[in-house]
């Protein structure tokens, strides 16, 4: 493996080959299953070599060829203030100095759970380890408060790979054209129903038919893993309304959107009555830290105040904590500023290119999450998201690969951006833009 502690100069082109990257994926496809831990990872929507990287630097990554790519995937949304932040990296170091992991209640739990309280609705916060772990929790949790069964999800929207949430379920799953999951038993999916995204009438429909079954509606505050999709005015607040009138609980996936949009999340910028949310990404600050809160008296049915059981060996690890809360104490409303007004120039940017280039496209965005849909239609639903061309944007993806811009290596993938975003990086970033934007147009 290369180190490279240098930037490398910046190549008018880099070559499509990453001989490096190529042996370290040929070593783990021997031995993980398609050579990644996580399926996007592996490159098979835009096919290519998975570029391994060995370090990050602010807006920077550097894979194992020595090449270096400013990243618009910011660790798939955690990385708020981009990499190697120096007083992320200085919190970590000092607790790691102090002691990984004691299995005993810390410190640094109660701090990061009064963080969340502070910065949203949530009046309990149980810590988890993975937005996955939050997901599946709160519906149990919503399961035993209610006394029933059926969970209500959209299409398109991804709550992490709990068996009764991977029906329709965007992103990885959409990458790899799969409904659903093998492995997923009936019964487990059985009491999912999955319903279009910003179709009101459609929840009513389901409550008409189920309300007495429906433990939870669980939705994404804003969709993120079919590319993005912000919810239509009203239908979060609709979905509040039709859950409480039949007794159901509103559960707000904030696991991408959580301390991203906003200081709150999505929450502060469109408040919605839920009962529950779920956290994860940015509250980690790069570091496996996850969460769910809500109403005290739905929280304090877990145990070992309630009877719903939830538990985890590393849940509220020092380490995940010390770098959750030093990336929150940093994002401040100037930091919020900054990310809105640096996602407002590089999609604008896109958006220019594309239109002088003459594709197709759509800009979605939901604060400073975006993601660009190589079609004309309006997108507002999984389908609508189903319609673009994916070969513009394989063109598109690998033409800013190879200038040195690293994008979500999929068309159903939001693009992040970090606060550690700066003139050079933007000028690096916006020289690359035209000639991608030519990629696609040959396949449009
Ligand atoms: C990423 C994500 C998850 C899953 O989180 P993991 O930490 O990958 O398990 C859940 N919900 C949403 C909305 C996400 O974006």
């Amino acid at each position: 493996m290369i180190e490279t502690d240098e930037p490398a100069e910046r190549p008018a082109r880099y070559p499509a080959e990453a001989p490096a990257s190529q042996a370290l994926f040929d070593r783990a496809a021997a031995i993980v299953p398609g050579g990644v831990n996580s399926p996007v990872r592996a490159f098979r929507a835009v096919g290519g070599t998975p570029r391994f990287m060995v370090r990050g630097e602010g807006p920077w990554l550097f894979d194992a060829d020595g090449r270096r790519y400013a990243d618009l995937v910011c660790s798939w949304g955690p990385l708020l203030l981009g990499h190697a932040h120096p007083e992320v990296v200085a919190a970590i170091q000092d607790a790691a100095s102090r002691g990984t992991s004691f299995g005993t209640p810390t410190p640094g739990e109660v701090e990061l759970a009064e963080e969340l309280v502070a910065r949203t609705a949530a009046e309990q916060i149980r810590l988890v380890n993975s937005g996955t772990e939050a997901t599946m929790s709160a519906i149990r949790l919503a399961r035993g408060y209610t006394g029933r069964s059926k969970i209500v999800k959209f299409a398109g929207c991804y709550h992490g790979h709990v068996d009764a949430l991977l029906a329709a379920a965007g992103s990885g799953v959409a990458t790899l054209a799969l409904p659903d999951s093998p492995g997923v038993t009936g019964a487990g999916a059985s009491e999912t129903i999955v319903l279009p995204y910003n179709d009101l009438a459609a929840v009513e429909q389901a409550f008409a038919a189920h309300g007495a079954d429906i433990a939870a509606i669980i939705t994404e505050a804003a969709a993120g893993n079919m590319g993005v999709v912000a919810p239509l005015p009203g239908f979060n607040a609709g979905l509040a309304e039709l859950a409480h009138r039949d007794g159901a609980l509103l559960i707000m996936d904030e696991v991408m959107t959580g301390f991203r949009v906003s200081r709150s999340g999505w929450q502060g910028l469109e408040p919605v009555d839920a009962d529950l949310w779920t956290f994860g990404k940015v509250m980690g600050g790069g570091l496996p830290a996850a969460a769910f809160g809500g109403r005290a008296d739905v929280m304090s049915r877990l145990a070992p105040a309630g009877p719903v059981y939830q538990a985890g060996t590393l849940s509220g690890n020092p380490l995940a904590c010390a770098a959750g809360l030093a990336t929150l104490r940093l994002a401040d409303d100037a930091v919020y500023a900054r990310l809105d007004a640096t996602a407002a120039t590089i999609s604008g940017l896109a958006v220019k290119a594309l239109a002088e280039a003459g594709v197709p496209h759509r800009l979605a965005t939901a604060g400073s999450m975006f993601s660009i849909f190589f079609t004309d239609a309006e997108v507002r639903d999984y389908d609508g998201a189903r319609q673009q061309n994916v070969a513009a944007f394989k063109a598109f993806f690998h033409s800013m690969l190879a200038q040195g811009v690293y994008l979500p290596p999929s068309a159903y993938e939001s693009w992040f951006v970090s606060a550690a975003i700066d003139d050079e990086a933007l000028e690096h970033i916006a020289a690359a833009l035209p000639g991608a934007a030519r990629a696609a147009a040959q396949e449009s």
